[in-house]
Protein backbone atom coordinates (compact mmCIF):
# COMPACT_ATOMS: atom_id res chain seq x y z
CA UNK A 1 0.00 0.00 0.00
CA UNK A 2 1.71 3.43 -0.62
CA UNK A 3 2.33 6.21 1.81
CA UNK A 4 -0.20 8.38 1.40
CA UNK A 5 1.46 10.75 3.71
CA UNK A 6 2.81 13.94 2.12
CA UNK A 7 5.23 15.59 3.85
CA UNK A 8 5.53 19.36 4.27
CA UNK A 9 8.56 19.58 2.72
CA UNK A 10 7.74 17.81 -0.24
CA UNK A 11 3.89 19.73 -0.48
CA UNK A 12 5.85 22.70 -0.83
CA UNK A 13 7.90 21.23 -3.74
CA UNK A 14 5.06 20.40 -5.24
CA UNK A 15 2.90 23.38 -4.85
CA UNK A 16 5.57 25.80 -4.96
CA UNK A 17 6.05 27.87 -1.85
CA UNK A 18 8.24 27.69 1.14
CA UNK A 19 7.40 24.97 3.96
CA UNK A 20 7.03 27.94 6.17
CA UNK A 21 4.27 30.21 4.19
CA UNK A 22 2.93 26.21 4.27
CA UNK A 23 3.10 25.55 7.67
CA UNK A 24 1.79 29.30 8.07
CA UNK A 25 -1.47 28.39 6.01
CA UNK A 26 -1.84 25.20 7.48
CA UNK A 27 -1.98 26.58 11.50
CA UNK A 28 -3.94 29.28 10.21
CA UNK A 29 -1.50 32.18 10.16
CA UNK A 30 -2.14 33.56 7.28
CA UNK A 31 -5.17 35.95 6.77
CA UNK A 32 -5.11 35.30 2.54
CA UNK A 33 -4.01 32.81 0.38
CA UNK A 34 -3.78 33.19 -3.75
CA UNK A 35 -6.43 31.41 -5.50
CA UNK A 36 -3.11 29.78 -7.75
CA UNK A 37 -2.00 28.66 -4.55
CA UNK A 38 -5.12 26.85 -3.20
CA UNK A 39 -4.84 25.29 -6.34
CA UNK A 40 -2.06 24.11 -6.20
CA UNK A 41 -2.46 22.45 -3.29
CA UNK A 42 -5.51 21.02 -3.76
CA UNK A 43 -3.84 18.97 -6.65
CA UNK A 44 -1.15 18.25 -4.58
CA UNK A 45 -3.51 16.68 -2.21
CA UNK A 46 -6.08 15.76 -4.54
CA UNK A 47 -8.44 17.04 -2.61
CA UNK A 48 -11.11 20.30 -2.31
CA UNK A 49 -10.48 23.70 -1.15
CA UNK A 50 -13.49 23.14 1.63
CA UNK A 51 -10.89 20.50 2.92
CA UNK A 52 -8.30 22.77 3.39
CA UNK A 53 -10.48 25.91 4.56
CA UNK A 54 -12.83 26.24 7.28
CA UNK A 55 -15.15 29.13 8.50
CA UNK A 56 -14.91 30.29 11.67
CA UNK A 57 -17.98 32.62 12.41
CA UNK A 58 -16.77 36.02 14.10
CA UNK A 59 -19.05 35.09 17.36
CA UNK A 60 -18.64 31.86 18.28
CA UNK A 61 -21.99 32.07 20.69
CA UNK A 62 -24.98 33.04 19.68
CA UNK A 63 -25.95 36.52 19.75
CA UNK A 64 -26.54 38.46 22.76
CA UNK A 65 -29.59 39.22 24.08
CA UNK A 66 -31.65 41.78 26.46
CA UNK A 67 -34.80 40.23 28.39
CA UNK A 68 -37.00 43.55 28.42
CA UNK A 69 -38.14 44.90 31.79
CA UNK A 70 -41.33 45.28 30.92
CA UNK A 71 -42.62 42.19 29.15
CA UNK A 72 -39.91 39.83 29.47
CA UNK A 73 -39.21 39.60 25.59
CA UNK A 74 -35.32 38.84 24.52
CA UNK A 75 -34.44 41.24 22.08
CA UNK A 76 -30.78 40.81 20.38
CA UNK A 77 -28.37 43.75 21.46
CA UNK A 78 -28.30 46.05 20.86
CA UNK A 79 -32.32 47.23 19.98
CA UNK A 80 -33.71 51.05 20.53
CA UNK A 81 -37.15 49.05 21.20
CA UNK A 82 -38.86 46.03 22.54
CA UNK A 83 -40.67 43.86 19.90
CA UNK A 84 -42.96 42.68 22.55
CA UNK A 85 -44.16 45.91 24.11
CA UNK A 86 -42.41 48.55 22.11
CA UNK A 87 -40.88 49.77 24.93
CA UNK A 88 -38.07 51.94 24.13
CA UNK A 89 -34.54 50.07 25.49
CA UNK A 90 -32.65 51.41 28.51
CA UNK A 91 -29.71 53.75 27.46
CA UNK A 92 -26.33 51.70 27.47
CA UNK A 93 -23.84 53.72 29.50
ZN1 LIG B 1 -41.14 44.56 26.14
Amino acid sequence: MADRKTSLNDLAAKVGISNVNLSNIKTGKISAIRFTTLNAICEALDCQPGDILEYQSESENAPEREACSECGTLNSVPYNFCKGCGKPSAPRL
